[in-house]
């Protein structure tokens, strides 16, 4: 994977004379994770940097597993795609799947399971790494069987499990949406940290975009570039505010 700050040469041949989109995940791109996500609060340097871009004419889109409501307020010039675009109520038996969820919780203290529209979700950020591991193993057990009967799609995030509808939408349908809508020459951009993020990477280097994993780059990923952390993000932002100045 290629540094994104020395690769900057290459990421504006790419952007010009096309219409870039900047697609953004929120927690642990634009904001540091934090152990209650309440706290985790974008910063000045983060809304200016994105305000900047808006201001500039380019389309920016954050692609969250948040639900609906937080991030509006806060980025009141971008679009907001919540639930990492899943599109709809969760059916009857991934609320069981989430029911399932809670007992486990139960188990393991600090673990607790947030009900969003289309999904439930295990989080264990606050649960110590020996237990984590019990966590995991038995949250799999439970869910890989309805997984393999197509019942419901889960998928393993940092510290959380998140069970949805098998065929709900994902990040990478939510660019595909906005590139289409965008029209001719839309350059997708994106920016994201984890895995939830993966199929937003892959779409987006499908239109000749570029995708930018941020954070930990030692495992496998589709994307090409990697910046360190939130801050070299919003460093990266103002560096495609400047090469894409209309
Ligand atoms: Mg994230």
């Amino acid at each position: 994977m290629k540094n994104f700050f020395s690769s900057r040469r290459e990421i504006a041949r790419r952007l010009s004379g096309g219409k870039p989109v900047v697609f953004l995940d929120y927690d642990g791109t634009l904001a540091r994770i934090r152990r209650s996500p309440e706290k985790a609060v974008p910063s000045r340097k983060a809304r200016e940097a994105v305000g900047r871009l808006a201001r500039n004419g380019v389309q920016v889109v954050l692609v969250t597993g948040r639900t609906t409501g937080f991030l509006e307020k806060k980025f009141p010039e971008t679009k907001v795609v919540a639930e990492h675009g899943a599109g709809w109520p969760m059916s009857r038996i991934t609320r069981a799947a989430g029911k399932l969820l809670e007992g486990i919780s139960e188990k393991f203290p600090g673990s607790f399971v947030e009900w969003k529209k289309s999904c439930a979700c295990l989080h264990y950020r606050n649960v110590e790494p020996a237990a984590s591991k019990k966590l995991e193993k038995l949250a799999d057990s439970v869910l890989e069987p309805l997984e393999e009967k197509r019942l419901v799609k889960v998928q393993r995030g940092k510290r959380v499990f998140e069970v949805m509808d098998f065929g709900a939408g994902d990040k990478g349908g939510a660019v595909r949406d906005v590139v289409k809508k965008a029209g001719a020459g839309a350059v997708p951009v994106v920016f994201g940290d984890d895995s939830t993020d993966e199929a937003a990477f892959t779409e987006a280097r499908r239109w000749g975009g570029v995708a930018v994993l941020v954070g930990n780059h030692s495992g496998r990923s589709a994307a090409e570039f990697f910046v360190k952390g939130v801050g070299e993000t919003i460093k990266a932002l103002e560096f495609l505010n400047k090469s894409i100045r209309r």
